[in-house]
């Protein structure tokens, strides 16, 4: 057998929607000693980590706490102990996470009416309302900010009118957690899904949820009721079981709650990532976070504009911490992205479907939303850009970043 080297892993400036650049001091507690899942040591930090998250979801939800799993984990995690065979869901889709959010509903047996929007574009809150009063689903599944195309769909009415219509409100908020508003309390949304990679910036590997007694009745009612503690009410309101095991939600949250019921055990050196991430996301302050989102976002737009380039969406809906960029006709988009990665070690993406091959995504999300990282990006484009022989106002972005940078340190003193 080969006997391998130990892994050295080249360094990356990682400019993509995920996954990104991890803050130095989560990847300092990954290496913390193990400790036992029922440690008292353990399942403190455990319950601390609950509580940072409700502050971060900007809810006083009881539930908020990780699925161990990637992102999607989370989302199936919701969607599998919600749905019930026959159940009518909603899905608006502006993207490609919108069909996964289509896939794993189907996969739940629900009855699936979904509606378009071009991608680039996202929907008017009141198209969405009025199908769901045409429908009367159970559920509205919905992505919130679509990495895919870089938008970002608004939800402060969506959320308001599902709970008036009864429809539970589940929200895939994935990429937008951590880097802009998700307010679940006053938007009213009922379940929602963050990510670790992205905005957080820690390792990819769990995802946290809130939910609120709205999903926990569900819950309960598809628990296995006992036989014999069951009440003539429990036995008319009672669901179908829940089929997954391992994303029973009714079962990660006796094992989340007091009751420490075993279900598996706690992803050990990804808590310690969590908890750490969500402790500097609070430190930094929420809003503080979603301003420096804005500013390196705004440096970016404003040097990619100067280069002579142009913005797949430069909207008002535009995703904060997605930036996509038209790709020249004159160049090859893969090329430029490889000798970005090769000559400068820097990651940007690509992108689906209807846009493979038309944008660029350039990521500025948590701890890769850093002012060098722009400049370093935006640089080494243009030197890229050159070499690709594009005609464009080569020269201009990097200046342009700097005034914004500039300008801003004028207005803080
Ligand atoms: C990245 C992403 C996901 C999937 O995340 P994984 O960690 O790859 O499972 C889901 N939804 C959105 C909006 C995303 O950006």
């Amino acid at each position: 057998m080969a006997v391998y080297q130990e892994i050295n892993a080249p360094l990356r400036t990682i400019m993509t929607p995920g996954p990104v650049e991890v803050d130095p001091r989560v990847l300092r507690v990954m290496s913390t000693p193990i400790l036992g899942q029922f440690d008292p040591a353990f399942t403190e930090m455990m319950n601390e980590t609950m509580v940072m998250l409700r502050e971060i979801f900007q809810t006083k939800n009881k539930w908020a706490f990780p699925i161990d799993g990637t992102s999607r984990s989370g989302i199936e995690a919701v969607l599998s102990s919600v749905i019930e065979p026959g159940d009518k869901v909603l899905i608006p889709i502006f993207g490609r996470f919108g069909h996964l959010l289509t896939e794993i509903a189907e996969r739940n047996g629900a009855e699936i009416h979904t509606i378009h929007c071009e991608w680039g574009k996202v929907f008017d809150q009141q198209e969405i309302i009025h199908e769901m009063k045409r429908l009367k689903p159970k559920v509205l599944a919905i992505v919130h900010g679509e990495t895919s195309t870089g938008c970002m769909q608004p939800l402060d009415q969506i959320g308001p009118a599902c709970r008036e219509l009864d429809v539970l409100c589940i929200v895939d908020a994935v990429a937008t957690i951590g880097g802009t508003e998700v307010k679940v309390d006053e938007w009213k949304l009922d379940a929602v899904i963050g990510g670790t990679q992205k905005c957080l910036s820690v390792p990819s590997g769990m995802a946290p949820i809130t939910y609120n007694d709205r999903i926990e009745k569900i819950l309960f009612s598809r628990k296995k009721v006992e036989k014999g503690i069951a009440t003539a009410e429990d036995l008319e309101s009672i669901g179908q079981p829940i089929r997954s095991n391992y994303f029973d939600l009714s079962q990660l949250q006796d094992y989340w709650g007091p009751r420490r019921l075993n279900h598996h055990t706690e992803a050990t050196s990804m808590l310690y990532a969590l908890r750490e991430g969500v402790r500097i996301v609070l430190q930094e302050g929420l809003a503080v976070r979603f301003q420096r989102h804005r500013l390196h976002e705004k440096a970016l737009m404003e040097g990619i504009k100067a280069m002579g380039l142009e913005l797949f969406n430069d909207t008002e809906w535009k995703l904060p911490m997605v930036t996509c960029v038209q790709i020249p006709a004159e160049v090859d988009g893969e090329s430029v992205r490889n000798m970005l990665l090769e000559q400068f070690g820097i990651e940007i993406a690509s992108s689906f479907g209807p846009l493979h091959g038309r944008i660029w995504r350039i990521g500025t999300m948590g701890y890769s939303c850093r002012k060098e990282n722009v400049l370093f990006a935006l640089s080494a484009l243009e030197g890229v850009l050159i070499r690709h022989g594009a005609k464009l106002n080569l020269g201009k972005g990097l200046q342009a970043a700097m005034d914004v940078y500039e300008s801003v340190r004028i207005m803080i003193k």
